[in-house]
């Protein structure tokens, strides 16, 4: 029988699994420590449990880890970026961000992407699968005994769509926030969605804490469906109004991400309906220089975003200009996880060669 994954288990459904064992309910806690604060990879190393429960342990579940196939650190400022080896081959990327105010991680939450942005390389070979909790949570752990440090908050805007894995990313926040498990706070974490509307509706009812970052990159409907497909099924309106809906129930400001793209979403006709769209919402606007990627000829000049700024300032909404952080390991996001995959379809025979 294949083992189960123990750091997808919640401290609930780990206590359960106890009692089948016929062991006390507190084992459960100590076990759940042993994983989620001191991170030890091997039952063996739970010295304050039997040996005979160890052994038994082993049996029945396993300790997934990640493997780190490439790291690259930043010769300018302390960026790294890991790509990470899943159990079973496939590949995510991970973000290590250093700022005053501590360390910060942007996590993937799938390997590919379905929803299809023109922009973005985390979405052009498509669809693989969604990470399990457990995944969402060693990409932590892996950095942090990598790095030697105690990540301090948490960006989902890595490869893949957090809430087009709904379950998952949500049992992961629970094992994450567990006082008795790695105990941080949901007010340090932010999940960035491209506008999976029910499901904003939903993470707002829940009153995580979680701060919502939308990636909106134009006001227009006609030219959003075009570079984010998604908005056919939802468009900037009913996006919009779940976003006041998000900081009615959350008292959380949400913020507008905007990668400005010349020719397609700067105009001085952008700014001018980006800010009636906005009007009176608690917000802020976050423009990001686009990144280019091999596969689309979408640029962005620096005077373009700076005088895009300067536009919506002058109509009375909040924007900055997102910093640059490890610009010289600045591979688009799933570009990395991209060419591992070539890499590795290369050298394949069977599959009838990469993806690219
Ligand atoms: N699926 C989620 C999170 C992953 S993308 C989302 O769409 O928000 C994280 C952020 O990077 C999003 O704002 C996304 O639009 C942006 N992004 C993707 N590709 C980009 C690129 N080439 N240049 C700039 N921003 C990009």
């Amino acid at each position: 029988m294949e083992r189960m994954d123990i750091l997808s288990l919640p401290l609930d459904a780990l206590e359960a699994h106890m009692a089948e064992m016929g062991e006390p309910k507190f084992r459960a806690k100590q076990i759940f420590n042993w994983l989620h604060q001191k991170q030890v990879t091997e039952f063996a190393k739970m010295t304050t449990l039997s040996l005979q429960l160890r052994e038994r342990l082993d049996r029945i579940f396993c300790i997934n880890r990640l493997n780190i196939a490439r790291r690259l650190a930043s010769s300018i400022d302390d960026t790294v970026k890991y790509l990470y080896e899943l159990p079973d081959g496939n590949f995510v990327e991970t973000v290590l961000m250093n700022y005053h105010h501590g360390k910060s991680l942007c996590i993937s939450t799938q390997v590919g992407c379905r929803m299809g942005c023109q922009f973005c390389a985390s979405t052009i070979a498509g669809y693989v699968r969604d990470l399990t909790p457990a995944e969402l949570l060693l990409q932590i752990y892996e950095t942090q005994r990598n790095a030697g440090c105690r990540i301090d908050s948490l960006v989902l805007m890595g490869i893949g769509e957090p809430l087009d894995n709904f379950e998952n990313v949500i049992q992961f926040f629970r094992l994450l926030s567990d006082p008795n498990g790695f105990g941080m706070s949901l007010r340090h974490v932010t999940l960035s969605t491209c506008g999976l509307v029910p499901r904003i509706r939903e993470l707002a009812d829940m009153k995580l804490g979680v701060t919502l970052s939308v990636s909106l990159h134009s006001p227009d409907n006609s030219r959003r469906s075009e570079i984010m497909p998604v908005n056919r099924r939802y468009p900037v309106e009913e996006l919009l109004d779940a976003c006041r809906y998000y900081f009615e129930k959350t008292g959380r400001r949400v913020t507008m991400e905007y990668a400005v793209i010349d020719g397609v979403n700067c105009t001085k006709a952008d700014a001018k309906r980006l800010a009636e769209r906005l009007h009176g919402m608690q917000c802020h606007v976050n423009l990001i220089p686009v990144n280019p990627i091999a596969e689309r000829d979408f640029r962005s000049l620096r005077q373009t975003v700076e005088r895009f700024q300067k536009e919506l300032t002058t109509l009375g909404v909040h924007a900055t200009i997102r910093r640059t952080l490890g610009s010289d390991i600045q591979a688009a996001c799933g570009q990395l996880r991209r060419d591992a995959d070539g890499r590795k379809n290369a050298r394949g025979t069977s599959d009838g060669g990469g993806r690219n």
